[in-house]
């Protein structure tokens, strides 16, 4: 592990950003589908930490300390902040102040999909809304193209044919390499996966939850994923923040941010308890929590990145030490399994059911 350079809170910070000569050779990257497009283990997304209400010299010490060992992924997407915008505005700052020269190293996604700005044209699926924020995107990061732009969820009134053929589009105009989709059904997936094909650009990878306490994909998506041979970049794969040890306390959680999403009650004693046991799985295992909920998604085959979220260099490093954990046994597969079903937390339980 490289030692962090670059505390917000130290002089270098703020002098020009140089990466880490060591920065490959950590870990292995993994073949997304049958594209030629390869992920590291772990990406880092910017849904939270990234907006006006984190000061910057935090956020830059964050990716630069993530890029310094091997995540060569960002993911964003058009309503990142708070507020809306805000994480590719910050990101295009680094674009330009640190990452410029690095920016064939980098594989920087983004998304429509969600509401984005008011009115008829800033949500779901149309070819008006995903053009016209793809462009705002762009801007906003400074950067020419993304390497991957993804529909953010389905549009069940817009004809497939329109939102694939925006993702198409998009390629074609040379402002995204590669396309995706995101939490649609196995159902969708198929159907999404057949279009793209017929318009002759593949989609290459879906972005679905997927973590111990969220395992929907198990059920249909991933055999579609091997099928169209695509692969799964799993979010959320901390539960947000519920597979770490900020919940083994008393259950209320010490967060860098207030989440929307998550309960605002402390957990129940049970899902405590649960969480608990977990851990001292972990632990036997000579991990952290975190540490084996992110090993535990990169277990499934189909799966080629856990994309997680931070707020400091220390959850990095303590994240990407789970890629030198022990292989599971049958044994603690059931365990955990065991565990899983006495948690009454499924925080994207709707998200994925069309
Ligand atoms: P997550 O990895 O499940 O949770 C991340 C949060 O867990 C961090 O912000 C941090 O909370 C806490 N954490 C991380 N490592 C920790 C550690 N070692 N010890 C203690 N706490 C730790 O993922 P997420 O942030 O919910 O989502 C990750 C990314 O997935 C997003 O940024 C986004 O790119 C993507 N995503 C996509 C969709 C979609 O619809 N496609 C939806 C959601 C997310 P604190 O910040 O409180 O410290």
């Amino acid at each position: 592990m490289t030692a962090p350079r670059f505390r917000s809170d130290a002089p270098e910070i703020h002098r020009p950003y140089t990466a880490a000569d060591d920065r490959y050779g950590r870990f292995e990257y993994r073949q997304v589908g049958a594209s030629g497009l390869y992920l590291p283990p772990i990406s880092l997304g910017l849904w939270w930490n990234f907006g006006d209400n984190v000061p910057f010299d935090q956020q830059r010490a964050v990716l630069r300390h993530s890029f310094d060992n091997g995540i060569t992924h960002f993911d964003l997407a058009n309503n990142y902040g708070p507020p809306y915008g805000s994480a590719e505005t910050n990101f295009g700052r680094m674009m330009r102040e640190d990452f410029g020269r690095y920016r064939d190293e980098l594989v920087i996604s983004s998304k429509a999909g969600w509401d984005m700005w008011p009115g008829p044209y800033g949500d779901l699926g149309s070819r008006k809304y995903i053009l016209a924020s793809a462009e705002q995107s762009l801007t906003r990061m400074s950067v020419d193209y993304v390497d991957i732009f993804y529909s953010h969820r389905v549009d069940p009134v817009t004809p497939i044919e329109e939102t694939i053929g925006a993702l198409h589009q998009l390629v074609q105009q040379g402002k995204a390499l590669y396309v995706g989709i995101s939490s649609y059904s196995a159902e969708r997936t198929a159907i999404a996966a057949a279009v793209a094909h017929s318009m002759g650009t593949p989609l290459i990878i879906h972005q679905p939850a997927y973590s111990i306490l969220n395992r929907w994909i198990e059920d249909g998506l991933t055999g579609v994923l091997r099928q169209e041979q695509m692969a799964a970049i799993a979010f959320t794969p901390l539960a947000q923040g519920l597979l770490t040890g900020k919940y083994l306390g008393d259950g209320r959680g010490q967060r860098s941010q207030k989440r929307a999403s998550l309960p605002e009650k402390p957990l129940s004693h049970s899902t405590i308890a649960a969480l608990r046991s977990l851990n001292t799985i972990a632990k036997e295992r000579g991990q952290t929590l975190a540490q084996m909920a992110i090993q535990w998604v990169l277990r499934e085959p189909t799966v080629c990145s856990a994309l997680i979220g931070a707020s400091s260099i220390e959850q990095i490093d303590e994240n990407l030490a789970a890629l030198d954990g022990p292989a599971f046994d049958i044994d603690e597969l059931e365990r955990i399994d065991a565990l899983a079903e006495g948690i009454d937390v499924d925080i994207w339980a709707q998200s994925s059911k069309l």
